[in-house]
């Protein structure tokens, strides 16, 4: 069974403390791995590590530089493209065909950030006679980025790309759940040069680990993506050192569909953005809002899809994988008791593979209809193929029940109207707007993140760029 250690200025080092965490195949509930499990000396030694890259050979080099290592690590994320998406297939228990997508997001943002690492460029300020001013666009220095188990490949590419891209030097603190990806890609950056303790991953539990890195003093910035409750523990302990924090959060994020949409466009997506990754995604289409007079229609299309999901093994690429592990088994099968206890029956629902092994942690993607408005289905993020479908009846009424959450990530508007689509897209209360699409295909180039609870600052696109670097003034009296 294979020990994977900490990246810790360019050596691989066991935890400090000589604890290992077991890595669980989400599939069949079975131990394959272990892995480091690190606490505050591994994180101490990775910011030190960092630092002393910054002061060193990372920090010498210019942005073309970085950019072309950028652009290299993305070429050799895509040359090792199918051990890479097996592996994060069967860590994050995802269907084969998600994390062979996943793995080419991850190699596109490297490739992105990397072609943009030399165009992110300061101002020259029209000011008073005799002044030249001019604006200096630097790194934070050592940023912290904690990760999630949902999309380990995806996320780290999107935060350490970019936050690489500006200069940053970077401490990673994966999630304890799957990261063997995140820990492949640190092995092959190494490999196309870049400098020891640019990059270093720390891995070990939240409380541990990642508490250790949100407190730690020598950290400049931290980039969090999680769960609103942890975000706000990190923002807290930022706070305290008044460091800057990107969070990205959670969703409840609406799929609103008018009676004059494409439906057979709109329902193939409301369908997908539920069940992709088993509805372990930040952005999932968790609610679906229709207009009343195609509600009939609608849910009677969906309940046939609904019945044709099916959940199993990764390697089966089925529409789902199993869920994370046992505690998110629970969570889920805690909604749908609590739900049935309160009377509402799924409308609809998928099944489990035959051959999905029993030890695994499977979920039947499952429809309901009718939940009150203060629901717990109707708010909370289930982290689950669950979907709750809903009526309203006018432009207005969708508007209202669209932004009644806490959330605010994302959100799908499905209409043929043009001035609609304007008004909804400027009325919705979240960070992005789909008209007749969710979720672009990834987008790596628009920026992403949330409002409310789903977090705030942004990560993708040129904003990223902006997020992991800060402006310098400069004022220069020539006369
Ligand atoms: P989580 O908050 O439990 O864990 C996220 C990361 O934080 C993990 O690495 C974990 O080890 C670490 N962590 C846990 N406790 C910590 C602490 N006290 N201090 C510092 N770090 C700590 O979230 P999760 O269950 O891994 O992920 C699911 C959540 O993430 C969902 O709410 C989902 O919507 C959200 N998410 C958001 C985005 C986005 O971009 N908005 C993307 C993916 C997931």
């Amino acid at each position: 069974m294979r020990d994977y250690e900490n990246l810790i200025g360019g050596t691989w080092q066991p935890p400090s403390g000589g604890a290992w965490l077991p890595v669980i195949d989400p599939g069949d509930g079975s131990v394959f791995a272990r892995l480091a499990r690190g606490g505050e000396a591994d994180i101490d030694a990775a910011v030190s590590a960092a630092r002393v890259a910054l002061d060193g050979a990372w920090g010498r080099l210019d942005a073309a530089e970085r950019g072309r290592l950028l652009q290299r690590l993305g070429a050799a994320i895509l040359e090792d493209f199918e051990s890479l998406a097996a592996l994060e297939s069967r860590d994050a228990g995802k269907p084969k065909s998600q994390g062979a997508a996943d793995i080419r997001a991850c190699a596109r943002y490297f490739e992105f950030y990397g072609a943009a690492a030399d165009k992110v460029h300061g101002d020259t300020i029209p000011f008073s006679e005799g002044f030249t001013a001019l604006t200096l666009r630097e790194p934070h220095g050592v940023t912290g980025h904690i990760i999630p188990w949902n999309y380990p490949a995806q996320i780290i590419g999107r935060s350490l790309a970019a936050a690489l891209a500006m200069g940053n030097a970077a401490v990673v603190k994966p999630a304890e759940d799957a990261c063997l990806s995140v820990l492949r890609i640190a092995e092959l950056a190494a490999e196309v040069g870049f400098p020891p303790g640019a990059i270093n991953i720390v891995t070990g539990i939240g409380a541990e680990a990642g508490a250790a890195l949100a407190a730690h003093r020598g950290i400049d910035h931290i980039s969090f993506t999680g769960s609103p409750e942890t975000g706000s523990q990190v923002a807290q302990a930022a706070a305290r050192r008044l460091c800057p924090v990107t969070l990205e959060l959670g969703g409840k994020s609406p799929q609103i569909v008018f009676a004059d949409a494409d439906l057979d466009a709109a329902l193939s997506m409301a369908v997908k953005a539920i069940v992709q990754n088993a509805g372990q995604t930040c952005s999932a289409g968790s609610r679906l809002l229709v207009q009343a007079p195609i509600k009939d229609q609608v849910l009677e299309r969906l309940c046939d899809d609904f019945a044709a999901l099916q959940a199993g093994p990764w390697d089966a690429d089925l529409d789902c994988g199993p869920l994370i592990n046992k505690a998110q088994h629970e969570r889920v099968q805690g909604f749908l008791g609590r739900a049935a206890d309160a009377g509402y029956k799924p409308l609809a629902r998928g099944r489990i593979a035959a051959n999905a092994p029993q030890g695994g942690y499977y979920a039947a993607p499952c429809l309901f209809d009718a939940v009150p408005l203060d629901h717990e289905l109707a708010q909370q993020e289930v982290f689950g193929p669950v979907l709750a479908a809903f009526s309203f009846e006018d432009e207005a009424e969708a508007i209202r029940m669209a932004n009644a959450t806490d959330f605010g990530l994302v959100a799908g508007v499905w209409t043929s109207d043009g001035g609609r689509q304007m008004r909804l897209a400027r009325a919705l209360d979240c960070g992005q707007v789909f008209i007749n699409n969710y979720g672009a295909g990834g987008g790596v180039e628009l920026p992403f993140g949330g409002v409310k609870h789903s977090g705030y600052g942004r990560e993708k696109g040129f904003e990223a760029l902006y997020g992991f670097s800060r402006t310098k003034t400069v004022a220069i009296k020539h006369g």
